[in-house]
Order: structure tokens, then C-alpha cells, then sequence
């Protein structure tokens, strides 16, 4: 991975925002001067680069602005790579605690997790005494950023013999909840409302510890809280209670902090109760999954040429599969199929879109998806600037590559043939793509 141009969307959204506390040092000072009479002067030559027919063209990518360096990285070989540091985030002597026990599909933070962790900051600021946002996490974890997810102290029950938690367990996270209510009282509990077991364990300490939680909140303050019932169609308002459910987009994320992730212990009191036995994960179709609620979605547009060889892939790695519009209209796809504004709105954790050139209708579509995959010829569409790693070439050759490279790890048989000098840098991508695509799978 040498040369590959990595891009930093939170730098370019804060390089945008001249209110953002960073973005000067982001920015650097050449474009707004502030003048001896104290005017704000702007320079009109910066922003601008000269175009290959010597002609001046405006930089929208900012490549050529003096913060750049700070937007584009290039990989270990490239040399730059200077990431703002955040202002650290200190609570010291905490007095109060709001827990947060996270999903972490994956054992990864979900966007759900960081709004529920965005909340938990919203009411540490309100409360008068010192509040640490303390997170819970169950069993092995991946997850490097707790500390730009805000994070000041972590309870990391780990798996041992005595307490095992992979797996569906909620009567051992049960017990170790309930010993973190007896240690720490936290002032608040934080669980995202979510089928990946916020929702269920949220439910069962509040029944355990005798508490009346509000589900599905999705405004809340110190005071009171707002929670969608009746099939999303009223607003329930009633007062804050200690145990909340919380929707997506409850709050903004935090991204302007870093925090310290001191580990808290706490002694395991409780014994669980041990009436449920996990027989484990039962296989299901991907094709019979609905879109709307799939987790992983190959899905074509009108740049695939092979559909034979798209079917196959989407079998063999386990994806659901969408469509554009223009799939769809061609008869390659059903309706049901297709991804956007006139179709279903998608919400999977990786997306990986063949030969869709972004058209807003379909953007509209996949708004919520966490990570995007583009497959694309061209790489100034509107789809590669969406997503988050993006693998130049023919659909069919990448498509074929991916399918190499799965099978050949499924095997365990690494294919001598193929040269190092065969080993391009869409290779590279692509096996990236395709270790988060069977980790998702
Ligand atoms: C009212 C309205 C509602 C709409 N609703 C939707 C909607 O819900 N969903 C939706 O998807 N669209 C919708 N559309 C249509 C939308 O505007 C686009 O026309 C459509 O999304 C384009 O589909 P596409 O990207 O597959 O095709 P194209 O725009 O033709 O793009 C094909 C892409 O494939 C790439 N490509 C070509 N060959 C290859 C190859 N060999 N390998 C890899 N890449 C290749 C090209 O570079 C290009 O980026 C709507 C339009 C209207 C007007």
C-alpha cells in the first residue's frame, strides 16, 4: 500500500467549517488574513491551481490549499501523514457515572453506539457533579478509537472460564450489569434501542433492577425525554428516567474531543442466572434477507457486464444483492432489488456497489450505510467521492479477483502463480474489500 491516496473525510468537513475550532490549524492561515484596519481579507489566488492548458482552474478538492497535507495521506510509503491531535478530554475524581453498554457488532463501535456515547456527553454537561461517560464492553473487541468515540472510563468484562461472553448470553451481561449498578450506582444507563442487543439487555436490567426505562428516545435532556411510539407516528414526552433506550441519531457523535479510556475493574458479585443455552448462528439465505435490513449488499448497476459472474459472487461471499435503477429498468433486476430514493433505503454495514455511478436518487438510498464500496471505471463519479475505499477497474476483472482471492483463503491455498508483480494496488483494495466483506459474512 504504498502510494494509495487516502483521503480524511473529518479533516475536509472541518476544513470546510471555519466555525470548527480546528480549522485553522487544518486550513493554515494563507486564504483569511485578518488586515491592519482589522478586516478579514481573503486571498482570491489561493484555492486556484493552473490546469494542463495553462488555463486557471478553481481547486474544489482543496488539494492545492496549504492545509491539504493535513486532508490527503499517502500510505506507509508516501511519508505524509500528520492527523490533528484533539484536545484531550480529562475527568478527574469522577463523582457520577452514565454507563453506556455498547452493541459493538463485530466488536466494532456502530454509528448507534457513538450517537448513544454523543448522548451520554450531552447529559454529563448538564449534570452538576463530575461525570465520567463510561462505556461497557462484553468479550473481545477490535475497536482502536474508543477515545475519539468519547470514552473516559471502560468496563471491558473479558472472556475467562468463569464468564464467557460470545455469543447470545444475556443472562451472564445481566449479572455483570447488575454488579456494575451495585459498584458504581451510575447516575444514568445508556443502551442503544437495537436488535443486536442494546434493546434486550436494556429491558432485562430494568426489570432486574426495578427501574421503568424509556424506549426508543431519541431527544433527551436532564429533565425530560421524547420517545417515538405508536408505530413511529407520536412523541412521547415524560421525565427523564435512569435507563434509556436510544434511537439512531439520538445525538451527534463526538469528534471534536479525545478521551482518556481509564480502565475501571469491577468484581464480578453477581452470579447469572443459566436457563438459556446458545446453540449457535443458524445459516440463513442472504436472498431471502430483506434489503431494508440486510447487513451486507453487493449491489450492481449498469456497469456490470457479467451477471452470471455477479450472481455468483454475491452467493459465494454471502451478500444480499441490490440494484440501481437503471439495473432494475434493464430487466437484470427485479424492483424489489433496487437501492435509492424510488426503492428501499438500506442501512448495511458494507455496501459494495459494482458499476453505480452515484446518481443522487441512489445516494439518497444509501445514506445510512456505514462502509461503501465502489467498483467503478471512472474515478471522478459521484460514487467513488461517497465511499470510503474504492477499487478502480472492469467490474468483471475485480469481480473475478475477488472471487480468486475468497476462495483461495476459504482453501487455505495461497496461488503461487499469481506474481508479485501480478499484485496491484486494486489487489491490494480488493483484499481489503474482501476481509471486511467475510467479516461481515
Ligand atoms: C425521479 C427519479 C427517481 C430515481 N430513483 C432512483 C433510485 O431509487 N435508485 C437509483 O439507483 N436510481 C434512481 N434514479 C435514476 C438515477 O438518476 C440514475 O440514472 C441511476 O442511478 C444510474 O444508475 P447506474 O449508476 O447503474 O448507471 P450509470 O449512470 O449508467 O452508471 C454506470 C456506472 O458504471 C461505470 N462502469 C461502466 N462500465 C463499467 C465496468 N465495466 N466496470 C465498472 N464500472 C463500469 C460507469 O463509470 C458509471 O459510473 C432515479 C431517477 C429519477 C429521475
Amino acid at each position: 500500500m504504498s502510494d494509495v491516496i487516502r483521503r480524511d473525510p473529518r479533516a475536509e468537513r472541518i476544513a470546510r467549517n471555519r466555525l470548527h475550532p480546528l480549522h485553522q490549524s487544518l486550513v493554515g492561515a494563507a486564504t483569511e488574513q485578518r488586515g491592519p484596519t482589522g478586516l478579514l481579507r481573503k486571498d482570491p489566488r489561493a484555492g486556484y491551481f493552473m490546469g494542463p492548458n495553462g488555463l486557471r482552474r478553481i481547486d474544489r478538492s482543496g488539494a492545492s490549499h496549504p492545509g491539504a497535507a493535513t486532508r490527503v495521506q499517502r500510505g506507509t510509503g508516501g511519508g505524509v501523514s500528520t492527523e490533528p491531535t484533539l484536545p484531550l478530554h480529562q475527568v478527574e475524581n469522577p463523582d457520577n457515572f452514565i454507563v453506556c453498554v455498547l452493541d459493538m457488532v463485530g466488536g466494532r463501535l456502530t454509528s448507534h453506539d457513538k450517537d448513544v456515547l454523543g448522548q451520554a456527553h450531552i447529559l454529563a454537561k448538564s449534570s452538576a457533579q463530575t461525570t465520567a461517560v463510561t462505556a461497557v464492553v462484553f468479550g473481545d473487541h477490535r475497536e482502536e478509537a474508543l477515545d475519539k468515540a468519547g470514552v473516559d472510563r471502560l468496563i471491558h468484562f473479558e472472556n475467562s472460564d468463569a464468564n464467557h461472553y460470545q455469543g447470545y448470553c444475556p443472562e451472564q451481561k445481566l449479572a455483570a450489569l447488575q454488579s456494575v449498578e451495585s459498584q458504581l450506582a451510575p447516575g444514568h444507563w445508556l443502551f442503544p434501542d437495537s436488535i443486536h442487543g442494546g434493546a434486550d439487555l436494556g429491558c432485562r436490567l430494568a426489570a432486574r433492577i426495578g427501574e421503568r426505562p424509556a424506549n426508543h428516545a431519541w431527544q433527551v435532556d436532564s429533565e425530560n425525554t421524547i420517545c417515538r411510539g405508536g408505530s413511529d407516528r407520536i412523541d412521547i414526552k415524560r421525565q427523564t428516567p435512569r435507563i434509556l433506550l436510544l434511537a439512531e441519531e439520538c445525538a451527534m457523535p463526538i469528534d471534536e474531543t479525545r478521551h482518556e479510556v481509564l480502565a475501571l475493574d469491577v468484581e464480578h458479585l453477581v452470579t447469572p442466572d443459566q436457563h438459556i443455552q446458545d446453540l449457535g448462528a443458524v445459516d440463513v439465505d442472504p436472498s431471502q434477507i430483506p434489503l431494508a435490513e440486510a447487513e451486507f449488499i453487493l449491489s450492481a448497476g449498469n456497469g456490470v457486464k457479467d451477471w452470471d459472474q455477479f450472481h455468483d459472487v454475491a452467493s459465494t461471499l454471502g451478500a444480499t444483492e441490490g440494484a440501481s435503477r437503471v439495473a432494475v429498468d434493464d430487466g437484470f433486476m427485479p424492483r424489489f432489488r433496487q437501492v435509492g430514493a424510488t426503492g428501499i433505503w438500506v442501512t448495511a454495514r458494507v455496501y459494495v456497489a459494482v458499476g453505480i455511478s452515484g446518481a443522487i436518487q441512489h445516494l439518497q438510498g444509501i445514506g445510512q450505510c456505514e462502509k461503501v464500496v465502489a467498483i467503478n471505471t471512472d474515478p471522478g463519479c459521484d460514487m467513488v467521492k461517497r465511499a470510503d475505499l474504492t477499487v478502480i477497474g472492469k467490474s468483471q476483472d475485480i469481480l473475478a479477483e475477488l472471487l480468486r482471492l475468497y476462495k483461495e483463503r476459504q482453501s487455505g491455498v495461497s496461488d503461487d502463480s499469481a506474481t508479485l508483480s501480478d499484485k496491484t494496488e486494486s489487489d491490494e483494495s480488493v483484499e481489503d474489500q474482501n476481509k471486511e466483506a467475510r467479516r461481515v459474512a
